[in-house]
């Protein structure tokens, strides 16, 4: 049996991040910089007011209260331009409007009170660039605001936009098809006849690769067949940057994707017993003009965390991130977590939450057969029982989180 560790750099070994292209700001979201970007303007572009008051001589209102001429308006968008506040003068600004000439800081209009026309009553004294936000206060102009590798979220689409990036270099998002194998699978909406299963994994896979930021391309099923296998596999890798297969890659006579993938993939093809539960049986190759090709295994459970343990890494590399895993808990068992030692790492399908002392727990989600897809969907986060008897009540466990649904601090929900 190799470890997951080993089957996980053999395959990392072979998954280098694409090549770098330009996508609309729009389109960014959840794509990995590829370069640093420059900010050509300053943020905020001029000095502005950060309150709606009266822009003022800090020196005028030393002595406060002080009564000004309110010699003007600006709003938010308007050009300064003229404006100007000279000794014993205001100007009405509004929040985002420029500091006009003169000012060098602004009175909360909740400190003012109206006297008469055209005058006001500063009754509080500001200090210099009080309520003033400064020129280039968040962002300098020439500065690097981001470098390669920074996953673009909501508010890095923010800073690009306010900083006039209209296109981005980013490493672009892998494409990846999901063909199930199995001459047991029926369509979805096909009649189950005898023997027959419905394909779940391709609709699974599909959708974790969808969730995890991914392309992916529904490419249907094959069958039990090498040749057709083939067929579907090297049809895939055509426009497909990785391939995900579902089922024959176990020990069973019509197990053929193993033997198919050890045609296709030459030098690079193995077939790994990987030391886990579930998810043992495991095929990967690179077909020659570099797709590569992830043999997950049948069983939905293990199809699933197979994809978790290979073939999500793998492509988030490709894609371009740094930090390839989930995040790793470190929770108390709120039950006896016991198993056999067996030389493998288990994986438990557990649910995580937030315990009456405040402490995070895990306790399985259900059975954990990988036959058993509801206790996976009921689960948010895998549990690492190292080889061993387990973890008793009270002892802590490791613990992949899967989701990123807030924990329930229930945990019975
Ligand atoms: P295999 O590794 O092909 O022998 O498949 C292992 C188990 O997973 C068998 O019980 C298959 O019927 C089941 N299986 C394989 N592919 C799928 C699929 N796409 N959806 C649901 N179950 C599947
Ligand atoms: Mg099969």
């Amino acid at each position: 049996m190799t470890s997951t560790q080993e089957a996980r750099t053999y395959v990392l070994s072979f998954c280098e991040p694409l090549a770098p292209t330009e996508v609309p700001l729009t389109e960014a979201l959840g794509l990995v910089l590829a370069g640093p970007v420059r900010a050509r303007d300053a943020v905020p572009p001029f000095a502005n007011s950060s309150m709606d008051g009266y822009a003022v001589r800090s020196q005028d209102v030393a002595g406060a209260p002080a009564r000004l001429r309110v010699v003007g308006q600006l709003m938010a968008g308007d050009d300064p331009a003229g404006a100007q506040v000279r000794p014993g003068e205001a100007v009405r600004i509004m929040t985002g409007a420029a500091l006009p000439e003169g000012a060098d800081a602004v009175c909360m209009v909740e400190r003012t009170t109206l006297d008469g026309s055209g005058w006001v009553v500063v009754e509080e004294a500001v200090a210099p660039r009080a309520n003033v936000r400064p020129v280039g206060d968040d962002i300098a102009a020439g500065q690097d605001v981001f470098g390669a590798g920074e996953v673009v979220g909501p508010a890095h689409i923010g800073v690009l936009a306010s900083v006039g990036a209209q296109m981005v270099r980013v490493t672009p998002k892998p494409r990846v098809g999901v063909v199930s194998t199995g001459d047991e699978l029926v369509e979805p909406g096909a009649p189950l006849g005898a023997g027959k299963i419905r394909d779940s994994n391709r609709p699974a896979l599909l959708s974790a690769l969808r969730l995890d930021g991914f392309q992916a391309v529904d490419l249907g099923h094959a069958p039990d067949d090498e040749g057709a296998l083939a067929r579907a596999i090297e049809l895939a890798a055509e426009h497909c940057d990785a391939v995900l297969t579902s089922g024959g890659v176990s020990v069973g006579d019509r197990d053929l994707v193993k033997v198919v993938l050890g045609q296709l993939g030459g030098q690079s093809a193995r077939w790994f017993q990987v030391a886990v539960r579930p998810a043992k049986p495991f095929a990967f190759c690179v077909l020659p003009r570099g797709t590569a090709i992830f043999g997950l295994p049948g069983n939905p459970v293990s199809a699933l965390v197979s994809y978790e343990l290979f073939a999500r890494p793998a492509l988030r590399r490709m894609g371009g991130h740094r930090l390839l895993g989930r995040p790793v808990l470190l929770a108390k068992a709120a039950e006896d977590l016991q198993r056999e030692p067996d030389g493998k790492l288990h994986l438990l399908r557990v649910l995580l939450s937030v315990g009456s002392d405040g402490d995070l727990e895990v306790a399985r989600s259900g059975g954990q057969g990988s036959h058993q897809m509801l206790p996976l969907a009921r689960a948010n986060a895998l549990a690492l029982l190292p080889d061993g008897p387990g973890v008793r009540a009270g002892e802590r466990v490791s613990a992949w989180l899967l989701s990123a649904e807030p924990l329930s601090s229930d945990p019975a929900r």
